[in-house]
């Protein structure tokens, strides 16, 4: 493609920002960021308290986020924030240890053959399910990969493996089709409670291609990065480095694709680009472009997670001594209870914890805003950390994602068989997975096989 192709890119988040770093890194000079926001950073919002920054989106990476470590160097940043400390209570409020066993002797032979079956789910990741964990889902639903493995040297890997056709079962069912069902209780933490839904909806490839067994491992092990200054951090960085700045406060009513050109109406004018690079939620484009029948078709299919967060003050006597994770609420018979609350600072009492809760699952009824609100303030109180003061709140549109059925019945090589087909590409967090690295990974690779 020309250098000089003209290249507009909608939505300042990771995957935005990133696509404009990659696209800079291989010469194409001439993009345009838009973002409707003031700020840039998406779901990466680290707004101010007390002096610090606390993180009312995106919190922690592991050592194989590296794509964001390419963000760090293209930055001269790194990841300096404060280290994450975890402990565990049952919906009673009492601290538990669930996967100790000197302190559960009762469930000793249930935490032994978890164990045996943690192994066996990393050895049938590497053999039976053979090139699970690249970016992206392209081939998955006809039993291919094609993609960048998750390794430092992201090596370009291809191959036929039939058996990935079950990655489009709900994890649950994957996981009894393979005898390993105890591994949920593992996976279920930096799953569920960080928001990614329930393990009888969500369809093993998400949960699989996040959660690869080395990943999963680092959470359980603790081996995790933070940002001092917050992971907005690392994209107000990247966009102060990026050579054209992302346009914050952009307007976009009207989206015209036709005679080879891309008409975007920003702000009430009318600009010409040559490409289209769509990052913000693909299941809205038809709200302000000329979606094709294709588009709208696939892109109604598409499903989200409400994942609330509130950021609350707490008198000093009922600050919590670390963060707790609260396993008992995160099943769909729990929707709309505390799972997680965050301490992110050690060293003080005044600043802020953050608290998360889901509210919308498959088979339940979405339950309203206020009332989730109310049951995660009375969980606090159940757990001994009342909140005196809600200083911040967001409710998210998150993890955007398609059940079972589109997946299995190739959503994803439909919707990647579209790439450039509009002068339009699709990114952004449907495309791989609703996290920094996977989106800001897959705008490389987006870059990396169209321009
Ligand atoms: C509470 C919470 C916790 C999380 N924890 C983690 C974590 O610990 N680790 C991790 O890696 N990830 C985490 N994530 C997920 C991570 O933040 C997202 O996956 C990531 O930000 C997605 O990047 P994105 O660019 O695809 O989308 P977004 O971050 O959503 O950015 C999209 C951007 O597009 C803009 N936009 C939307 N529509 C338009 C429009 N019409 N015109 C112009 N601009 C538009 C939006 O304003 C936004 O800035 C968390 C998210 C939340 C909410």
């Amino acid at each position: 493609m020309d250098k000089n192709t003209r290249i507009c890119i909608i939505g300042a988040g990771p995957a935005g920002l990133s696509a404009g770093m990659y696209l800079e890194q291989k010469g194409y000079e001439n993009y345009t960021i838009l973002e409707r926001n003031d700020h840039v950073g998406g779901k990466c919002h680290s707004p101010h308290y007390n002096g610090r920054r606390y993180e009312m989106g995106a919190i922690m990476g592991v050592p194989s986020y590296y794509a964001v470590h390419d963000v760090e160097e293209f930055c001269g940043i790194t990841h300096d924030g404060p280290k994450l400390n975890r402990n565990y209570k049952n919906k009673e409020g009492k601290v538990i240890e669930p996967f100790n066993p000197k302190k559960n002797l009762l469930k000793i032979p249930h935490l032994m053959e978890m164990k045996k079956q943690v192994k066996k789910l990393g050895e049938i990741l590497e053999t039976k399910y053979k090139g699970y964990d690249v970016n992206g889902h392209r081939g998955v639903a006809e039993g291919r990969y094609d993609g960048y493995a998750v390794t430092p040297g992201r090596e370009k890997v291809s191959g036929e493996n039939p058996n990935l056709k079950d990655l489009a079962l709900p994890f649950k069912d994957f996981c009894k089709l393979n005898g390993v069902e105890f591994t949920q209780e593992i996976w279920i933490g930096p799953f569920t409670s960080f928001g990614y839904g329930y393990f009888d909806e969500i369809p093993a490839a998400y949960v699989l291609k996040y959660l690869d067994f080395q990943t999963c491992m680092n959470f359980v092990n603790i081996n995790l990065w933070t940002w001092k200054e917050g992971t907005q951090y690392i994209w107000e960085c990247l966009d102060a480095k990026l050579k054209n700045h992302a346009r914050l406060n952009s307007n976009i009513t009207k989206v015209e694709r036709k005679d080879g050109k891309v008409y975007v109406t920003v702000n009430g004018e009318v600009e010409e680009y040559d490409k289209l690079i769509v990052t913000a939620p693909l299941q809205y484009l038809p709200d302000y472009a000329d979606a094709r029948a294709d588009e709208k078709e696939l892109f109604s299919k598409i499903e989200y997670e409400r994942y609330d967060v509130l950021a609350v003050e707490t008198k000093p006597e009922d600050h919590p001594e670390i963060s707790y994770y609260v396993f008992d609420n995160m099943t769909p018979d729990r929707l709309g209870h505390l799972m997680v609350y965050y301490r992110r600072w050690r060293d003080t009492k005044d600043q802020v914890i953050t608290t998360y809760a889901l509210r919308k699952h498959k088979n339940t009824a979405e339950i309203p805003y206020e009332d989730c609100k109310k049951t995660v303030l009375e969980d606090l109180k159940i757990m001994k950390n009342p909140a005196s003061n809600v200083v911040n709140e967001q409710s998210w549109y998150y993890f955007p994602h398609v059940f079972s059925e589109d997946y299995a019945a190739g959503w994803y090589d439909k919707v990647e068989a579209m790439q450039g087909k509009y002068d339009t590409y699709y990114a952004g967090e449907v495309m791989s997975f609703g996290d920094m690295d996977e989106t800001a990974e897959y705008s490389r690779e987006l870059v990396d096989r169209f321009f």
